[in-house]
């Protein structure tokens, strides 16, 4: 049993090159029968912690999942890559059930999933009849949901308790993406399993940009949002039923693809609406928080909260359920206030003072999250107790480059308005106010002000920006209370004096009209055929009455639709196709390639794959190559430039500098023999940014023109040399 067995089946059975995040640790404390916790964010592969030991070791796994409805599906994702899977739950008729028993008894299944109630409950005598067979593993999947404190409590779970006891030889794994210090501790205490390793993996999810925006006109704003991102998948979170339901059909009269989830639906309803959005017949899904828990789609494109969450945890579970498959996804939220004063109403647990605490400061931080100017991902990742050493680039916050301007005038406006009418209204009020608005609401006595209507020229948006703007920085203040009302401060006086000037922040871009996630920019793959690939793929997936992303998900697609692949070879070097997948489905998409390629004249791209699997590369000696290599470093010694030596030898500029840049691991040249020091940090930064991906066009699109190929690769080279040694700054070149 080892670690090298577990690479081989990640690579065969699975397609995968390496492994994410800590899943190399965990498996290999697995593999060494210890005791495990996993916190790992949402997408970040846990199953693949349990699942791949249970292929290595001779027994049984069993496998605690909670969601009866997504057990099919995980089995048949399994069952796609040619691992043993059953499930058992009482959905199945007894001699469903009685034929999986037979395949445990027999040694044929490999991975058993039950709910937790079978174990709990002792249904049919269960735990005796796993007694009788030879158990290796028990996986707790979703394990939070054994503490009241986590948001999905289920009773059931605190019985799991009773497997260390029976079964305390039989290693146990716990996994959960929530992060919570008191779940966590509830999770090591009702498993019994004080003493298990904890492995935590960093929650950052770098493919999701964060965006928040005002929540005034949040249906025309999501209705443009959504018509920017038209073929993409997403779901919508609503806080009631009711606007669950009503919104689902505004967006179908509006022509969008989309079906309502809640648990006031019967549950055939629910499962169709659910399959359908699983199987990409149906684009979004407009639900209550009771739509998603496990969901295992991994092309969800974009998450919409309309309404806010009660918690900062619930939130970014929520919006992790979007991007699983890694490529760029966005998680927009709709921020009020007003939000967050109704909910704080609900969150008032009788009888419990100290509970109800907790519930408000959550909804305060969630508000806190809405207001922020500065980078969304730090707030964030803070919350779970990680911190991130730099802004993150990938936010609203951060790539809305903040522009001022002399805001002076606006500013005196705006304070005077707050002046005139007493310090006793609210922002809305004085935007009005500051509008002219006609409305009722505006008191006739304020109609004869001077200030009235002295703002007609700036939108209401833009006047609620310049309002959170003057209190964030001090020139007004917000008195809390359920109506916050505005009042002057101390240094409000030197602006209306016009002591002081005041800078504003521009206006900034709306999410809806921001250009839909350009998951193509990441891989330069060719659209026309990716949606063949697809084609092909829900053809396949119909027929055997799986969900698309069983055969191959979506990076698998681009991953085809960008190399080309032409052998079956080349075939397997693409992520996701594993030897069992590429002997079901690899020769009709091999086909469909080799005829997308003939007809239009392409060829294998195969080899800008190369990227990461070249890294530990020498140059190779003894070889002709080496002559070729020794040759140009040995021109370059004698004081040529890479362009000198190119023109001498008559071989194209990006051939001599591949060369030399092949020296950089053996220290024979350096990095600033190929690029100055000072762009390397940028070329760096980028790099990290597109490690998803193989290839490297998309970190020259990043940088653009400014940078080359050679320069690239150079500081590739040298990174993958570790000669960085990691530092954040390139100075110990
Ligand atoms: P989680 O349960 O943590 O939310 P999953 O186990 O469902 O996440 O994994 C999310 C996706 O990532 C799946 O499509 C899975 O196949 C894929 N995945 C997992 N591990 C790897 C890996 N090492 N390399 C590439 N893809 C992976
Ligand atoms: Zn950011």
């Amino acid at each position: 049993m080892s670690i090298t067995q577990a690479r081989e089946i990640l690579k065969h059975q699975f397609g995968y090159d390496s492994f994410r995040l800590e899943q190399e640790a965990v498996i290999e404390a697995v593999l060494a029968k210890k005791d495990c916790v996993v916190l790992m964010p949402t997408g970040g592969g846990k199953s693949l912690c349990y699942q791949i030991p249970a292929m290595i070791f001779d027994g049984l796994t069993v496998v605690v999942s909670p969601l009866i409805a997504l057990m099919k599906d995980q089995v048949d994702a399994l069952k796609a890559n040619g691992v043993e899977a059953a499930f058992i739950n009482s959905t199945q008729t007894v001699s469903e059930q009685t034929a999986v028993i037979r395949s445990v008894r027999n040694g044929q299944t490999k991975l058993l999933y039950v709910a937790p109630e079978r174990l709990a409950s002792g249904i049919d005598r269960f735990l005796d009849f796993l007694k009788e067979i030879d158990v290796s593993l028990f996986a707790i999947d979703e394990a939070h949901c054994i503490s009241s404190w986590g948001h999905d409590f289920r009773p059931d779970y605190m019985q799991l308790g009773v497997l260390k006891r029976e079964f305390p030889g039989v290693p146990l794994i716990a996994l959960t993406a929530t992060a919570d210090t008191l779940v966590r501790k509830d999770i090591f205490e009702r498993l019994n399993i004080t003493h298990a390793d904890l492995f935590i993996s960093s929650f950052n999810r770098p493919n999701i940009f964060y965006s928040v925006e005002p929540k005034r006109n949040s249906y025309d704003q999501l209705l443009k949002y959504l018509r920017n991102r038209k073929d993409e998948s997403g779901i919508i979170y609503c806080l009631s039923r009711a606007s669950v339901d009503s919104l689902a059909e505004d967006l179908r009269d509006e022509g969008f693809s989309a079906l309502p989830y809640h648990a006031g639906l019967d549950k055939e309803t629910r499962d169709r609406h659910q399959e359908s959005f699983l199987k990409d017949e149906t684009k979004i899904v407009v639900a209550t928080i009771a739509f998603g828990m496990g969901i295992d789609k991994s092309n969800v494109r974009f998450v919409v909260h309309m309404d806010l969450p009660k918690n900062i945890e619930s939130y970014y579970q929520e919006t992790g359920r979007a991007g699983r498959d890694g490529l760029a996804s966005e998680a927009l939220l709709f921020f009020s206030w007003a939000d967050v004063i109704k909910l704080k109403k609900f969150a008032q647990v009788d009888g419990n003072a100290e509970q109800s605490a907790i519930m408000l400061k959550k909804l305060d931080q969630m508000g806190e999250f809405g207001d922020l100017r500065s980078c969304r991902r730090r707030f964030l990742l803070r919350y779970f107790s990680e911190n991130l050493s730099e802004n993150c680039g990938n936010c609203d916050n951060c790539t809305t480059a903040v522009e001022t301007f002399d805001g002076t005038i606006i500013a005196q406006k705006a304070l005077s308005a707050v002046a005139r009418t007493g310090q006793r209204f609210g922002i809305a009020y004085l935007v009005d106010f500051l509008r002219g608005s006609t409305a009722a609401k505006i008191r006739d006595e304020h109609k004869n002000l001077k200030t009235y209507g002295v703002g007609a020229d700036i939108s209401k948006d833009n006047w609620f920006d310049y309002f959170k703007d003057l209190l964030a920085q001090g020139f007004l203040v917000q008195n809390d209370g359920d109506f916050p009302t505005i009042a002057l401060s101390e240094t409000s006086m030197d602006v209306l004096a016009g002591r002081t000037k005041v800078q504003l922040n521009k206006a900034r871009e709306k999410a809806s009209e921001r250009a839909s996630v350009e998951t193509v920019a990441e891989h330069p793959h060719i659209p026309e055929l990716f949606e063949s690939l697809r084609t092909l793929r829900a053809t396949m997936a119909r027929g055997e009455n799986v969900p698309p992303y069983v055969v191959f998900s979506d990076v698998t697609l681009i991953e085809m639709a960008t190399y080309l692949p032409q052998t079956a070879d080349q075939m397997l070097r693409i992520s996701g196709v594993g030897d069992v997948k590429f002997d079901k489905y690899g020769a009709d998409f091999l086909n469909e390639i080799r005829n997308y390629c003939s007809r239009n004249n392409l060829a294998s791209r195969i080899d800008l794959k190369s990227r990461r699997r070249e890294r530990k590369v020498r140059p190779k000696r003894g070889q002709n190559g080496r002559d070729t290599y020794q040759t140009s470093l040995d021109m370059f010694r004698s004081g040529m430039s890479p362009r000198e030596i190119a023109k001498e030898r008559e071989i194209g500029l990006s051939t001599v500098e591949n060369h030399l840049t092949k020296f950089i691991a053996t220290g024979e040249v350096l990095l600033n023999d190929l690029v100055a020091l000072e762009k390397v940090p940028t070329i760096r930064k980028a790099i990290v940014e597109c490690s998803d991906s193989q290839a490297l066009s998309p970190i020259k699109e990043k940088l653009g023109d400014d940078y080359s190929y050679g320069e690239i690769r150079a500081v590739i080279a040298w990174l993958d040399a570790g000669l960085d040694s990691r530092s954040a700054s390139p100075s110990v070149v």
